[in-house]
């Protein structure tokens, strides 16, 4: 009988675990070497999570023609759905017809909430405010780069509740993302807090909400490089429906995250973070397009993109080599600089998207490289799979079983010459 009750499974090695999973699952050896394969090292991969087993791939694309704020980049890009690096791509290059993308930052400012149970919320509320410049020394009396650098707790304010009050602490991150710091700020005032108040701290954690640290991004895309002005029309009709429909509304902020995402983890960022704060930004306003477009006096598609972005360049997971490739790649130096490049993504990519639907559609790209990677899966290799793609485009029937009988046609006819 197999059980996943695995006592102590956390004490064994990469191998032991291995061995566990491969008996559980009835894994070959040859799937067995596969998870085994690590490009970062077993080692460097069971030091950052639980219970390691192996590592697992990505592709990673070049997003190529971004030029942001005057600077040119090449955008590493990790993801698994076939066309976001080409529509990324696309984007960026009809943006640079009007000089490309240019960005501003809000700030690194981030929330640590902690919340107080208490029968008076109002006088603890004032306790705390009373209190104000004491906390943020406490928060601040620590060794951390963060506050040599200059940042660190700032402000507080004090929201109250039914039996309880929430302080927020507006904490200055820097170039991190900055949720352990801001952790460690919470747990090391709570005591203090708790004192004052005579209430009782139950949760000490950041807030990933974080209006305050917002990345936005402006292209203006050129009437004639757009498709002209029927299709910059369309743009406008399809953003509409956006705002008013949040059946469309998810699909047009999904295409956002398509862009935002597969940077956020060649990068090594906590891209669960961002989505979440971005879907916050978005139901904030009543859950609206995270890009909002206009049109210019000179008849060209003005974009606009809000992300909240909590994001680093140092810490979190950028421990993973990779990560830092893809940094050295895309050539950041700053938390804030990576920011605008993501909201500049996130941008060409909806841009692209939406340009797509409203005209040849996007299913077309879709299918074709759906094509390729069924006529690649079922064997296919060289000239074979271009022949493969096109009859399978042709006849309209796209499945493993068709690429395989067109495969099986092609090579016997092939064979008969
Ligand atoms: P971290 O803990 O590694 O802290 C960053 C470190 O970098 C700090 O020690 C800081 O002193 C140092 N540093 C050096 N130069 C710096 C600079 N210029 N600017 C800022 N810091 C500098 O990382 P973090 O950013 O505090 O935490 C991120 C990690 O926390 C991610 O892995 C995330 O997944 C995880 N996390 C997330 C949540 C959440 O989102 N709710 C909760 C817990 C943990």
């Amino acid at each position: 009988m197999k059980t996943s009750r695995l006592s102590g499974f956390y004490k064994l090695s990469v191998e032991e675990r291995l061995k566990i999973v491969k008996e559980f699952a009835d894994l070959s050896d040859e799937e067995v070497e596969l998870l085994k394969t690590s490009k970062i090292g077993l080692d460097k991969a069971n030091a950052m999570i639980e219970n390691v087993i192996g590592t697992f791939e990505l592709p990673i694309g070049i997003a190529t023609n971004f030029l942001i704020d005057g600077k040119d980049y090449l955008i590493p890009m990790v993801i698994e759905e076939p066309s976001v690096v080409a529509a990324a791509s696309h984007g960026a290059k009809i943006a640079r017809v009007k000089g490309g993308f240019s960005t501003l930052y809000t700030g690194s400012i981030m929330i640590g909430q902690i919340q107080v149970l208490t029968k008076n919320p109002h006088s603890a509320k004032f306790e705390v405010l009373k209190h104000k410049d004491e906390i943020i020394e406490k928060a601040n009396d620590v060794e951390s780069s963060i506050v040599k650098l200059g940042g660190g707790c700032k402000d507080l304010t004090v929201r109250v509740f039914d039996n309880m009050i929430v302080v927020h602490l507006l904490i200055d991150v820097r170039d991190a993302m900055g949720a352990n710091f801001i952790n460690s700020v919470c747990e090391r005032v709570a005591p203090f807090i708790e004192r004052i108040t005579g209430g009782k701290v139950l949760l000490r954690i950041l807030s990933n909400h974080c209006p305050q640290r917002l990345a936005i991004a402006k292209a203006v895309f050129d009437k004639k490089a757009v498709g002209g002005e029927e299709v910059v029309e369309g743009i406008i009709k399809a953003y509409e429906l956006a705002k008013v429909d949040i059946y469309r509304c998810a699909t047009h902020n999904k295409g956002i995250m398509n862009g935002v995402c597969a940077v956020l983890v060649a990068t090594g960022n906590d891209f669960r973070a961002v989505e979440s704060a971005c879907y916050a930004y978005s139901a904030m306003q009543g859950f609206k397009p995270l890009t909002h477009y206009e049109i210019n006096e000179d008849g060209d598609l003005v974009g606009y993109i809000e992300l909240p972005m909590s994001v680093g360049v140092v810490g979190g997971a950028k421990a993973n080599p990779l990560a830092r490739i893809c940094l050295k790649i895309l050539g950041v130096k700053s938390a804030e600089e990576l920011a605008r490049v993501i909201a500049s993504v996130g941008l060409a990519q909806n841009f692209a998207a939406l340009r797509a639907l409203v005209t040849e559609g996007i299913q077309r790209g879709h299918m074709e490289l759906h094509a390729r990677s069924l006529a690649l899966s079922v064997g296919a290799r060289g000239d074979e799979v271009e022949k493969v793609v096109e009859r399978m485009l042709k006849e309209g029937k796209i499945s493993m079983s068709k690429a395989k009988e067109i495969l099986e046609d092609v090579r016997s006819h092939s064979n008969s010459r």
